[in-house]
């Protein structure tokens, strides 16, 4: 679903914030990652570095805090320098930013607003989405660093994550900025699905918990949520189970097999990850299953403009072979009097555990 309120860092990042939570230092930082943006980092001099620096410290005020700055964040480069030879870097002399600096200034950077002020904002707007629930439209907005979906019917929360003001850059029209954090946030639920953690890269591990725990609107209509929290630096993240589903090998098959590819579609357009919906398994017994399974596709065809007769190949799935006599019945119940060509397979299992048929059918319909 999105992110929770952090709590309390580590003590290490004490120290971090300590040391750039100087008006001077965070400057120092600041100027080198301006100065030729794009390129490496540039080593200017010491009276070049303190010179555009907008406070004007005096030099050995400067220096003071430059040292306090140098082996962490920033590195002094040339001919007899003592520090660690700069890799890939001409032969430059001067003060520079360590790798440690270039990564703290692009995360600072990250969450300022583009356009330098601090209202990064989008009033709501349509997302071209109907609920999945009520079926009123669903609306985005962007504000406080959060994007959201949310309906204007029911109210019920869809999304609602930590989005950086950089999804605004080159003020994106409304479809542009949908596009943006669509894929921001696909690529946080998979960072963290993979167990890592999408802002600082460490290890993350999954506690499920119960819906009522969280306290967004429409939570009480979720069977569970999964959360995930960084110990190293705090971001957490909670996600449906239909959401993690989606990184199921299993269930990107099955999909595939259906003719649906779920990995590379917005989140908002699959139903059973963003509403936690889900398959419910009527009977464990394999024929009320295969009926079941074969009412649905008769349905499906009947609501196609179709029927049963139009059906030339049908293919099932199943997990245990010995049951091909109680889901051969079946099909002859629905298809007997096709005859369409058929298969049977047994597969390791299907995607619910208590699922032990599952089946495709192709139909042939003329046009006209
Ligand atoms: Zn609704
Ligand atoms: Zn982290």
């Amino acid at each position: 679903m999105g992110d929770g309120d952090s709590t309390d860092g580590p003590s290490s990042a004490s120290a971090a914030f300590e040391l750039v939570g100087n008006e001077i230092r965070a400057e120092i930082l600041r100027v080198p990652s301006e100065v030729r943006r794009g390129e490496l980092p540039p080593a200017l001099a010491f009276s070049e570095l303190r010179d555009r620096i907008d406070a004007r410290p005096g030099s050995s005020q400067f220096n003071y805090h430059l040292r306090r700055l140098l082996g962490t964040y920033v590195e002094r480069r040339g001919s007899g320098s003592a520090q660690l030879a700069a890799e890939f870097v001409e032969d430059e002399e001067g003060y520079a930013l360590r790798p440690g600096g270039t990564l703290l200034t692009r995360v600072v950077a990250a969450m300022a607003p583009p356009d330098g002020g601090d209202d990064a904002r989008v009033d709501p707007f349509d997302a071209d989405l109907d609920c999945y629930f009520c079926g009123a439209a669903v609306r985005a907005r962007y504000e406080n660093r959060i994007f959201q979906l949310r309906c204007s019917g029911c109210g019920h929360l869809y999304v609602y994550t930590l989005t950086p003001p950089g999804v605004l850059a080159g003020d994106p029209g409304r479809a542009a900025l949908l596009d943006r954090a669509a894929t921001y946030l696909r690529r946080k639920y998979t960072t963290f699905a993979r167990g890592g953690c999408p802002l600082c890269a460490g290890g993350v591990e999954p506690t499920i918990i119960a819906p009522d725990v969280v306290n967004w609107p429409g939570a009480d209509r979720l069977a569970a949520v999964v959360r995930r929290t960084c110990d190293h630096c705090g971001n957490t993240n909670y996600a449906l189970l239909g959401t993690e589903l989606l990184h199921d090998p299993e269930l990107v098959a099955f999909a595939r097999r259906h003719g649906r590819e779920v990995t590379d579609v917005e989140l908002r357009t699959l139903p059973f990850a963003v509403t936690d919906r889900h398959t419910e398994v009527v009977s464990e017994d394999p024929y009320e299953q295969a009926r079941e399974a074969f009412d649905t596709v008769v349905s499906a065809l009947e609501e196609a403009g179709a029927s049963a007769e139009d059906v030339v190949r049908t293919r099932m799935f199943v997990t245990d072979i010995d049951d091909w006599e109680a889901i051969g019945r079946a099909h002859e119940e629905t298809f007997g009097h096709v005859r369409p060509a058929t298969s049977m397979v047994q597969v390791e299992r299907l995607i619910d555990p208590a699922m032990v048929v599952e089946v495709e059918a192709d139909a042939v319909v003329d046009d006209d």
